[in-house]
Protein backbone atom coordinates (compact mmCIF):
# COMPACT_ATOMS: atom_id res chain seq x y z
CA UNK A 1 0.00 0.00 0.00
CA UNK A 2 1.34 3.63 -1.05
CA UNK A 3 2.34 5.66 1.77
CA UNK A 4 -0.38 8.44 1.10
CA UNK A 5 -4.01 7.59 1.66
CA UNK A 6 -6.80 9.62 -0.45
CA UNK A 7 -8.06 11.92 2.17
CA UNK A 8 -10.94 11.05 3.73
CA UNK A 9 -13.91 13.22 5.40
CA UNK A 10 -14.53 10.20 8.18
CA UNK A 11 -13.63 11.42 11.29
CA UNK A 12 -11.11 9.89 13.51
CA UNK A 13 -12.72 9.21 16.87
CA UNK A 14 -10.17 9.86 19.51
CA UNK A 15 -8.23 6.95 20.84
CA UNK A 16 -10.44 5.14 23.53
CA UNK A 17 -13.81 7.07 22.67
CA UNK A 18 -15.59 4.24 21.23
CA UNK A 19 -15.31 1.71 24.35
CA UNK A 20 -18.78 1.46 24.97
CA UNK A 21 -18.88 -0.05 21.27
CA UNK A 22 -18.69 -3.66 21.20
CA UNK A 23 -18.72 -4.67 17.00
CA UNK A 24 -19.47 -8.48 16.67
CA UNK A 25 -18.74 -9.44 12.86
CA UNK A 26 -19.59 -12.38 11.08
CA UNK A 27 -16.24 -13.92 9.20
CA UNK A 28 -17.91 -16.12 6.29
CA UNK A 29 -19.50 -13.78 2.94
CA UNK A 30 -19.76 -10.92 5.56
CA UNK A 31 -15.91 -9.61 6.03
CA UNK A 32 -14.93 -12.23 2.89
CA UNK A 33 -16.62 -11.11 -0.44
CA UNK A 34 -17.34 -14.83 -0.88
CA UNK A 35 -18.86 -17.54 1.02
CA UNK A 36 -15.74 -19.54 1.67
CA UNK A 37 -17.55 -22.78 3.13
CA UNK A 38 -19.32 -22.92 0.45
CA UNK A 39 -16.57 -22.69 -2.25
CA UNK A 40 -14.75 -25.15 0.18
CA UNK A 41 -17.99 -28.18 0.29
CA UNK A 42 -18.63 -27.42 -3.23
CA UNK A 43 -14.73 -28.32 -3.89
CA UNK A 44 -14.35 -31.33 -2.03
CA UNK A 45 -18.27 -33.16 -1.58
CA UNK A 46 -19.55 -31.48 -4.96
CA UNK A 47 -23.44 -31.26 -4.70
CA UNK A 48 -23.71 -33.26 -1.90
CA UNK A 49 -23.24 -30.12 0.58
CA UNK A 50 -26.57 -28.84 -0.64
CA UNK A 51 -28.86 -31.54 0.21
CA UNK A 52 -27.82 -31.10 3.95
CA UNK A 53 -28.35 -27.06 3.55
CA UNK A 54 -32.00 -27.91 1.94
CA UNK A 55 -32.87 -29.79 5.48
CA UNK A 56 -32.02 -25.95 7.50
CA UNK A 57 -34.39 -23.71 4.72
CA UNK A 58 -37.16 -26.14 5.36
CA UNK A 59 -36.37 -25.95 9.35
CA UNK A 60 -35.20 -29.91 9.69
CA UNK A 61 -32.03 -29.39 10.96
CA UNK A 62 -29.85 -26.76 12.65
CA UNK A 63 -27.32 -25.08 10.85
CA UNK A 64 -24.40 -26.12 13.54
CA UNK A 65 -25.75 -29.66 12.79
CA UNK A 66 -25.67 -29.39 9.10
CA UNK A 67 -22.24 -27.56 9.16
CA UNK A 68 -20.75 -30.19 11.11
CA UNK A 69 -22.53 -32.91 8.82
CA UNK A 70 -21.10 -31.14 5.90
CA UNK A 71 -17.38 -31.07 7.17
CA UNK A 72 -18.03 -34.91 8.08
CA UNK A 73 -18.13 -35.64 4.40
CA UNK A 74 -15.00 -34.11 3.19
CA UNK A 75 -12.12 -36.84 2.25
CA UNK A 76 -9.95 -34.35 1.62
CA UNK A 77 -6.82 -33.75 4.40
CA UNK A 78 -6.65 -31.73 7.17
CA UNK A 79 -4.12 -29.07 5.79
CA UNK A 80 -6.12 -29.52 2.14
CA UNK A 81 -9.40 -28.03 4.02
CA UNK A 82 -7.42 -25.35 5.77
CA UNK A 83 -5.48 -24.30 2.60
CA UNK A 84 -8.46 -23.89 0.55
CA UNK A 85 -10.57 -22.03 2.77
CA UNK A 86 -7.43 -19.69 3.47
CA UNK A 87 -7.10 -19.47 -0.58
CA UNK A 88 -10.90 -18.74 -0.94
CA UNK A 89 -11.09 -15.79 0.97
CA UNK A 90 -10.89 -12.30 -0.01
CA UNK A 91 -11.62 -9.45 2.15
CA UNK A 92 -14.26 -7.14 1.69
CA UNK A 93 -13.31 -3.48 0.54
CA UNK A 94 -12.56 -1.13 3.47
CA UNK A 95 -12.55 -3.72 5.86
CA UNK A 96 -9.02 -3.12 6.94
CA UNK A 97 -9.26 0.75 7.62
CA UNK A 98 -12.79 0.09 9.28
CA UNK A 99 -11.13 -2.31 11.80
CA UNK A 100 -7.88 -0.47 12.33
CA UNK A 101 -9.74 3.08 12.53
CA UNK A 102 -12.62 1.59 14.83
CA UNK A 103 -10.02 -0.83 17.00
CA UNK A 104 -7.79 2.07 17.17
CA UNK A 105 -10.80 4.32 19.25
CA UNK A 106 -11.10 1.49 21.33
CA UNK A 107 -14.19 0.31 20.31
CA UNK A 108 -14.24 -3.53 21.22
CA UNK A 109 -14.37 -5.83 17.71
CA UNK A 110 -14.90 -9.47 17.86
CA UNK A 111 -14.84 -11.97 15.23
CA UNK A 112 -17.61 -14.66 16.01
CA UNK A 113 -17.19 -17.32 13.03
CA UNK A 114 -18.48 -20.84 11.99
CA UNK A 115 -15.44 -21.15 9.68
CA UNK A 116 -12.42 -22.38 10.75
CA UNK A 117 -9.75 -20.81 13.51
CA UNK A 118 -6.64 -22.00 11.84
CA UNK A 119 -8.44 -20.32 8.39
CA UNK A 120 -8.96 -17.28 9.52
CA UNK A 121 -5.90 -17.15 11.81
CA UNK A 122 -3.74 -17.30 8.29
CA UNK A 123 -6.20 -14.76 6.52
CA UNK A 124 -5.38 -12.64 9.37
CA UNK A 125 -1.91 -12.76 9.78
CA UNK A 126 -2.02 -12.16 5.06
CA UNK A 127 -3.87 -9.37 5.03
CA UNK A 128 -2.20 -8.02 8.18
CA UNK A 129 -5.10 -7.08 9.80
CA UNK A 130 -5.65 -5.39 13.36
CA UNK A 131 -5.63 -8.27 15.96
CA UNK A 132 -9.32 -9.00 17.19
CA UNK A 133 -10.86 -11.87 19.88
CA UNK A 134 -12.11 -14.52 17.29
CA UNK A 135 -14.71 -17.10 18.50
CA UNK A 136 -14.59 -19.30 15.46
CA UNK A 137 -14.69 -23.15 14.81
CA UNK A 138 -11.70 -25.64 15.13
CA UNK A 139 -11.70 -28.70 12.93
CA UNK A 140 -10.65 -32.06 14.58
CA UNK A 141 -9.15 -34.25 11.72
CA UNK A 142 -7.75 -37.71 12.24
CA UNK A 143 -4.49 -38.44 13.70
CA UNK A 144 -2.86 -38.89 10.21
CA UNK A 145 -4.46 -35.51 9.42
CA UNK A 146 -7.48 -37.30 7.18
CA UNK A 147 -11.22 -37.67 7.52
CA UNK A 148 -13.12 -38.05 9.35
CA UNK A 149 -12.96 -34.52 10.08
CA UNK A 150 -14.93 -32.80 12.60
CA UNK A 151 -16.12 -29.58 13.83
CA UNK A 152 -15.66 -27.90 17.38
CA UNK A 153 -17.70 -25.13 18.20
CA UNK A 154 -16.27 -22.29 20.38
CA UNK A 155 -17.11 -22.95 24.19
CA UNK A 156 -18.69 -19.25 23.99
CA UNK A 157 -21.06 -20.21 21.42
CA UNK A 158 -24.91 -20.86 23.22
CA UNK A 159 -27.95 -22.94 23.11
CA UNK A 160 -30.73 -22.36 20.92
CA UNK A 161 -33.75 -24.12 19.24
CA UNK A 162 -32.91 -22.87 16.03
CA UNK A 163 -29.29 -22.82 16.11
CA UNK A 164 -28.36 -25.67 17.91
CA UNK A 165 -26.81 -26.83 21.42
CA UNK A 166 -23.53 -24.82 21.32
CA UNK A 167 -24.13 -23.24 18.04
CA UNK A 168 -26.21 -20.07 19.19
CA UNK A 169 -23.67 -16.90 18.03
CA UNK A 170 -26.43 -14.93 20.44
CA UNK A 171 -23.99 -16.58 23.70
CA UNK A 172 -21.01 -14.77 22.54
CA UNK A 173 -23.00 -11.40 22.61
CA UNK A 174 -24.65 -12.15 25.69
CA UNK A 175 -21.43 -13.01 27.27
CA UNK A 176 -19.29 -9.84 26.00
CA UNK A 177 -22.03 -7.43 26.36
CA UNK A 178 -21.44 -4.69 29.35
CA UNK A 179 -23.90 -2.32 30.37
CA UNK A 180 -24.77 0.70 28.46
CA UNK A 181 -22.86 -1.00 25.63
CA UNK A 182 -23.92 0.13 21.84
CA UNK A 183 -23.74 -3.75 20.73
CA UNK A 184 -23.58 -3.59 16.65
CA UNK A 185 -24.07 -6.51 14.66
CA UNK A 186 -22.42 -7.42 11.14
CA UNK A 187 -23.75 -10.90 9.33
CA UNK A 188 -25.32 -12.16 5.86
CA UNK A 189 -27.05 -15.24 6.93
CA UNK A 190 -29.15 -17.13 9.06
CA UNK A 191 -26.71 -18.48 11.86
CA UNK A 192 -26.60 -14.52 12.18
CA UNK A 193 -30.09 -14.07 12.91
CA UNK A 194 -30.29 -14.97 16.67
CA UNK A 195 -27.28 -11.85 16.97
CA UNK A 196 -29.14 -9.71 14.92
CA UNK A 197 -31.92 -9.87 17.40
CA UNK A 198 -29.95 -9.35 20.43
CA UNK A 199 -28.43 -6.25 18.75
CA UNK A 200 -28.73 -2.46 18.99
CA UNK A 201 -27.84 -1.55 15.29
CA UNK A 202 -27.63 -4.76 12.40
CA UNK A 203 -25.49 -4.23 9.21
CA UNK A 204 -26.77 -6.91 6.87
CA UNK A 205 -26.18 -8.35 3.45
CA UNK A 206 -27.66 -11.80 2.03
CA UNK A 207 -30.03 -13.72 3.47
CA UNK A 208 -29.60 -11.64 6.47
CA UNK A 209 -31.58 -8.76 5.36
CA UNK A 210 -34.69 -10.41 4.47
CA UNK A 211 -34.76 -12.50 7.83
CA UNK A 212 -34.34 -9.07 9.20
CA UNK A 213 -36.96 -7.72 7.10
CA UNK A 214 -39.31 -10.75 8.43
CA UNK A 215 -39.15 -10.06 11.62
CA UNK A 216 -39.22 -6.36 11.92
CA UNK A 217 -35.55 -5.99 12.80
CA UNK A 218 -34.00 -2.23 11.42
CA UNK A 219 -30.94 -3.11 9.74
CA UNK A 220 -28.27 -1.06 7.68
CA UNK A 221 -27.37 -2.92 4.38
CA UNK A 222 -24.17 -3.63 4.53
CA UNK A 223 -22.10 -2.58 0.90
CA UNK A 224 -18.75 -2.10 1.59
CA UNK A 225 -17.00 -0.89 4.69
CA UNK A 226 -16.13 2.12 3.87
CA UNK A 227 -19.69 3.42 4.17
CA UNK A 228 -20.33 1.12 7.23
CA UNK A 229 -17.51 3.34 9.25
CA UNK A 230 -18.61 6.51 8.35
CA UNK A 231 -22.29 5.61 9.77
CA UNK A 232 -20.85 3.27 12.96
CA UNK A 233 -18.49 6.31 13.80
CA UNK A 234 -22.19 8.43 13.47
CA UNK A 235 -24.27 6.39 15.50
CA UNK A 236 -21.64 5.69 18.29
CA UNK A 237 -20.16 9.19 18.63
CA UNK A 238 -23.30 11.12 19.75
CA UNK A 239 -21.15 14.12 20.10
CA UNK A 240 -20.44 14.48 16.04
CA UNK A 241 -24.06 13.35 15.53
CA UNK A 242 -26.07 15.58 17.21
CA UNK A 243 -24.75 18.39 16.02
CA UNK A 244 -27.52 20.73 14.86
CA UNK A 245 -27.61 21.66 11.28
CA UNK A 246 -28.90 24.83 11.21
ZN1 LIG B 1 -29.62 -19.01 17.97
Amino acid sequence: MGAMHSVSETPHPAPGSLGHVLILLDYDGTITTRECNEVILQRFTGDAWRRLEDAVLAGTMSHAACFAQQIALVQASHSELVGAAVEAAEIAPGFERFARTLTAAGARLTVVSAGFREAIEAVWRRERLPVVPLVATEVRSALDGGPPHRVAFDALLGDCPTCGPGGCKAGVLRALRRHDDLVIVFGDGVSDLCMARAADVVFARGRLVQLCVAEGIACHHLADYHAALETVLELASPVIASVPER
